[in-house]
């Protein structure tokens, strides 16, 4: 499979290096041709204001959008998670995201880059280390979302269809369950 990692800031380059260890084809995605070159797309975690400004700039805001509309299996973990919410508290003064996934996201929910930390979750009935750094986390999602795994109370993984979002970051660990139920639950038969 040709998974695209949207390549504008953050920290692609883990998400790129982690589908290559799954056994995938990565690419960094930066242009409309690359965007329409692959089977899924992953969202890494990074600033989510610079992120969508670049996707403005660089003219992959409505193309994305397209893709997410027409079924593209997205994986957005922190930052991406924030670009995939439909609504967002504590964002900037018109703040956009990309969309699709029916929920409230929090900005930096956890408290600023100090309230970092690590954690032993539950994902999708399997233990995980997670690791979240100036996280949001979910305030509340619509009828169609699934709760994957929950810190202090809230969601901090979701899926709606096609649509996969972490609020911490699995690219920086060891542990590949995340990106394998992608891989494998989401994007599959596609
Ligand atoms: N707080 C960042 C934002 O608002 C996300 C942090 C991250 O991706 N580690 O985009």
């Amino acid at each position: 499979m040709k998974v695209g990692v949207l390549a504008l800031q953050g920290d692609f380059r883990e998400h790129l290096a982690l589908a290559t260890q799954c056994g995938h084809e990565g690419i960094s995605v930066r242009t409309v041709d690359e965007l329409n070159a692959v089977d899924a797309l992953i969202l890494p975690g990074g600033e989510s204001t610079t992120i969508i400004k670049l996707a403005q700039s660089f003219g992959l805001l409505e193309p994305i959008r397209e893709r997410i509309g027409s079924g593209l299996p997205v994986y957005g973990s922190c930052a991406g998670m924030i670009l995939l919410a439909d609504r967002i508290e504590d964002g900037i003064v018109g703040q956009q995201t990309f969309g699709g996934i029916d929920m409230t996201v929090r900005r930096n929910a956890f408290g600023r880059q100090v309230d970092s930390f690590e954690s032993d979750i539950t994902f999708n009935g399997t233990q995980l280390h997670a690791i979240f750094i100036r996280a949001p986390w979910v305030e509340e999602v619509g009828d169609g979302v699934v709760v994957l795994s929950k810190a202090a109370g809230h969601p901090v993984a979701v899926r709606q269809g096609n649509l996969l979002a972490t609020s911490f970051h699995p690219e920086l660990t060891d542990d590949h369950a995340v990106h394998s139920y992608f891989f494998d639950e989401i994007c599959k038969g596609r």
